[in-house]
């Protein structure tokens, strides 16, 4: 069976590329009946990580991935928090130590300091693995303090990625690394390893940051005698071509987006787009449509650049299919907020449905609702609509007239008085729509043609817009 698991550190922050991570971990696991399992790495967190944790949750619930085993639902693998599984790292560690694998090493901060070269490295240069067995028991005795090492065997190391193919390291390049620090915890490049074993993972997914780690890692596995998992590392995900994606600019996190009005289903599919690539031009897909199609096959080792303008489009696209209810639901609040007035603000909202990208930009779209805006004359000029500021207040004048006289005052009773409005004048139809749009909004754009923005507004509102119009006219 398909084991994938999602590794996060508690940073009390989700960001995209580690929500992809996560999305793509949960489709090959759901794609092939398998298991998703979610593990907190811990080891490494000085701060508080429960807050941070709650994040995690958080937003794989409402991204609806969500994972089979797990810190908050159990599983037979626990515990899933790394620091709570501490206490078997060491015997492992030792057991690395009896068979050759790895050694005790008592090198002091200064003699390590003394390593460095003049870039601040240092690559350890054995010291240890040169004392004998007795100079060693002597030291644990004395409760020398000690880390353990791996000691990386010559040679080179050879895996096969998923996404980046086949890579080969020369194993000097590798370091002895520390595998138990000297508090006796794990570092994260051991506890991963034995973790994902005793997981039963099959499947890693994960930054390409861990690329180059991951030859150490595979010498461990072979240290032990144990199965390698399938590696599938990913590209970075970029801001644009140079830079990263970045908490300090804000959007870089899911809940950043959700904040900005974005729709968290519209957000994973957007995501699921970041670096792999359907076998169809398809690219609406829901998270089942996704673990339908998801090939591993179709992803890309290039960074992916996220790209605002694509999902404003693609929430867009999910706002006009989504259920009218459902979208009032996520509207009321912001109209509620932005129009006090007593006007229909579900007619509203059946207008902006299809015009915004996300929840967010109703706020703009209708803030000339309320109060209308203090405008310029100029938006009357409009050379295909053949609109001036002249004729323009010829056509107010009359238009005024016409709504002083409508009894019924419907989006069809207005929409029918102005057509007849245009017959009379024997003008095209933009020549009486485009003043009166303009008079009643103030704004080179509006979310609904004059005759509906007048049924919203009501007689009174209407008439009172339109002789503002007049009166600016009049001054030109
Ligand atoms: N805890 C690591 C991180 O948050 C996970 C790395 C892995 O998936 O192996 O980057």
């Amino acid at each position: 069976m398909i084991r994938t698991r999602f590794a996060p550190s508690p940073t009390g922050y989700m960001h995209i590329g580690n929500l992809r991570t996560a999305l793509y971990e949960y489709l090959i696991a759901k794609a092939n009946n398998g298991k998703f399992i979610l593990r907190i790495e811990d080891t490494d967190q000085e701060r508080l990580v429960e807050d941070a944790t709650e994040v995690i949750y958080n937003t794989l619930k409402m991204a609806g991935i969500q994972h089979d085993e797990g810190p908050d639902v159990g599983g037979e693998y626990g515990p899933y928090i790394q620091s709570q599984r501490k206490s078997g790292y060491l015997d492992y560690a030792k057991e690395l130590v009896e068979k050759g694998e790895a050694y005790y090493c008592f090198c002091d901060k200064e003699r390590l300091d003394g390593l460095k070269n003049d870039g601040g490295i240092a690559k350890y240069d054995r010291h240890c693995l040169g004392l004998s067995k007795e100079e060693i028991e002597e030291k644990l005795k004395n409760n020398t303090p000690y880390v353990i090492r791996q000691k990386i065997k010559e040679g080179s190391t050879t895996f096969v990625d998923e996404v980046y193919g086949d890579i080969t390291v020369e194993n000097e390049e590798m370091e002895d690394q520390i595998l138990i620090k000297s508090d006796g915890l794990p570092t994260y490049n051991f506890a991963n390893v034995i973790d994902d074993h005793l997981m039963n993972i099959t499947h890693v997914v994960r930054g390409s940051e861990y690329l180059s780690s991951t030859p150490k890692y595979n010498l461990l596995y072979d240290a032990f005698g144990w199965d390698i998992p399938t590696y599938i590392h990913l590209p970075p995900v970029m801001k644009n071509q140079t830079e990263k994606l970045s908490k300090r600019n804000g959007d870089a996190s899911f809940q950043d987006l959700i904040d900005k009005g974005y729709l968290p289903e519209a957000i994973i599919n957007y995501i699921a787009l970041l670096g792999w690539s359907p076998s169809t031009n398809e690219e609406i897909f829901t998270l089942d449509e996704l673990i339908k199609c998801f090939d591993i096959k179709g992803l890309s080792k290039s960074p992916a650049i996220f790209d605002i303008v694509k999902l404003t489009w693609l929430n867009g696209e999910y706002i006009k299919k989504m259920d009218f209810d459902k979208f009032y639901t996520l509207a009321k609040p912001v109209l509620e907020k932005a129009i006090t007035k007593p006007y229909n603000l579900e007619k509203i909202a059946t207008h902006i449905k299809t015009r915004i990208g996300t929840i967010n930009d109703i706020t703009d779209m209708v803030d000339f609702i309320e109060n209308l805006p203090d405008y310029s004359t100029e938006l009357y000029i409009h050379k295909k609509m053949k609109t001036d500021e002249k004729n323009s207040l010829e056509v107010l004048k009359k238009a005024l007239v016409m709504f002083e006289n409508l009894e019924k005052f419907d989006n069809d009773s207005i929409y029918n008085a102005m057509t007849e409005l245009v017959k009379e004048m024997e003008v095209k139809n933009g020549v009486v729509l485009w003043p009166i749009r303009t008079a009643l909004s103030g704004k080179p754009s509006s979310p609904c043609g004059a005759s509906e923005m007048a049924e919203i507004f009501g007689k009174e509102e209407t008439i009172a817009r339109i002789k503002k119009g007049i009166e600016k006219l009049s001054e030109v």
